[in-house]
């Protein structure tokens, strides 16, 4: 590995060795699995949607189901108009989706292919759907894929009837099932009605039956998504992910909406709980307010070995400032704090912790490329790596305790299931981090020191 000075890591801007985001169709591809019987639609080459299958399927050990347009060099030269079509007509026929869900990749994008077009022209079928988005893979991230295709279910589906249905939209952001779980587990406590969408819980987390489920029984379904339209209020979550289909639905059906941190850590799940009590008339029930204690009581007792430890945490944005929103709390420095998906705004955001804190000295970066996270720690090491399984040779060779949190966490099991939202996603991430901590002092400490920590 190479060693860069500051000056050389500042000076490279034209070229990203180890990229901290995938494409945007893997965000439009997990958006879509969180709609019941829908069927993700990739308009491309096999090569796109395979790789984008698999890599969903690598994090969540479930089955990634998608289509295809199945581009050759026909399609490329002269459109992929025909190639949808009948890739549509087939699903419909051969897999029966209640929608399709068509989202683009480069090569569609490149030709200038109108898919919303294509889609007019299709004979649907009786009783079935079809949605689009564009999702370019040279600009933004796999999170604005995500937003996209929210954004394009809401664009398409969700109606204004002029009369208020009293629920409240939860966007939840780009987060694992069990989150989704946990969201939806403080909205019941709060009493408070709502759709969630998109849903992945009982898709991408769904029980083994024995038998093959092509849609499993979760997801929003399409009357929920219509539904949207008359909610009273939205709450979206994560600025990052969840402000532009809140926007378009405003837009759209006239819905307020509030951004909120994705509710990570004790400030964060407050705001949230605040506001579902606001939204809801009823008080924050004393079983939540235990779950605070228990966290405040865990940060308390194992604060002697967080206190002052220097973290990098690398990410998708909205789950990057939420985790440094938890280290912050818990009295580290979040010295490094990266994000592979461009936008200034990160930055700003980042910063504004920082200074809430009284921290100096830590870096915030937006489209950053991990080559550089792992030359900045060369510099300036840090005692702790936080991001997804793309930090294990950073922290292999470096010998940095590791904690994988986001997406993608590729090589380890069931993390999916369990939140990191909510006081019991945070009093999960403190168990983590300080038994990395522990795990690394128990591996380098003299053999005489090894039952120090007790
Ligand atoms: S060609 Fe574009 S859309 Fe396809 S996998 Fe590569 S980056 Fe993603």
């Amino acid at each position: 590995m190479l060693n860069l000075t500051p000056k050389e890591i500042a000076d490279r801007k034209a070229l990203t060795i180890n990229p901290c985001k995938t494409c945007q169709p893997v965000g439009a591809l997990y958006c879509a699995l969180g709609v019941h019987k829908c069927m993700p639609h990739s308009h491309g080459s096999q090569g796109c949607v395979s790789y984008h299958r698999t890599f969903l399927t690598r994090h969540f050990k479930e089955p990634a189901i998608a289509s295809t347009s199945s581009f050759t060099e026909g399609a490329s030269v002269f459109g992929g108009g025909s190639n949808l079509k009948t890739g549509m007509k087939n699903v419909f026929d051969i897999y029966n989706p209640d929608i399709i869900a068509v989202h683009t990749t480069c090569l569609s994008e490149t030709i200038g292919d109108d898919v919303g077009s294509y889609i007019m022209d299709f004979d649907m079928p009786e009783g079935k759907l079809a949605v689009h988005t564009n999702t370019p893979s040279y600009v933004g991230s796999h999170v604005t894929g995500f937003y996209n295709m929210m954004s394009g279910f809401i664009k398409y589906l969700a109606e204004s009837t002029g009369t208020k249905n009293g629920k409240v939209g939860i966007f939840p952001g780009f987060v694992n099932p069990g989150d989704i779980r946990e969201l939806k587990r403080l909205a019941g406590l709060m009493e408070m009605p709502y759709i969630m969408f998109p849903d992945q819980s009982g898709v991408m987390d769904s029980p083994m039956t024995g038998n093959y489920e092509m849609y499993p029984k979760g997801g929003t379904t399409i009357e929920e998504i219509t539904a949207l339209g008359d909610a009273k209020h939205v709450l979206a979550l994560g600025m990052f992910t969840s402000t532009e289909p809140a926007n378009v639905l405003d837009r759209k059906c006239k819905v307020p909406y509030d951004v909120l941190p994705l509710p990570m850590g004790i400030e964060g799940t407050d705001e949230l709980l605040m506001k579902m009590a606001q939204l809801s008339g009823t008080e924050i029930p004393q079983a939540l307010e235990d779950e605070r204690g228990q966290l405040v009581d865990v940060m308390l007792d194992a604060h002697f070995y967080h206190h002052g430890k220097k973290v990098a945490i690398f990410g998708d944005p909205d789950t990057v400032l939420g985790l440094t929103a938890l280290v912050l709390e818990m009295g580290m420095i979040p010295k490094y704090v990266v994000t592979g998906t461009p936008g200034e705004g990160f930055e700003i955001k980042a910063k504004e912790m920082f200074a809430k804190f009284g921290m100096e000295g830590c870096k915030a970066k937006a489209a950053a490329d991990l080559f550089d996270l792992h030359q900045w720690i060369k510099n300036e090491s840090v005692d702790l790596l936080i991001g997804s399984s793309y930090g294990k040779q950073i922290a292999k060779a470096e010998e940095i305790p590791f904690v994988r949190a986001g997406f993608p966490v590729l090589d380890r099991y069931a993390h999916s299931y369990f939140p990191i939202v909510g006081y019991k996603g945070a009093l999960r991430l403190v168990e983590l981090i300080t038994n990395a901590l522990l795990d690394h002092f128990d591996r380098t400490c003299a053999d005489e020191d090894v039952d120090v920590v007790l």
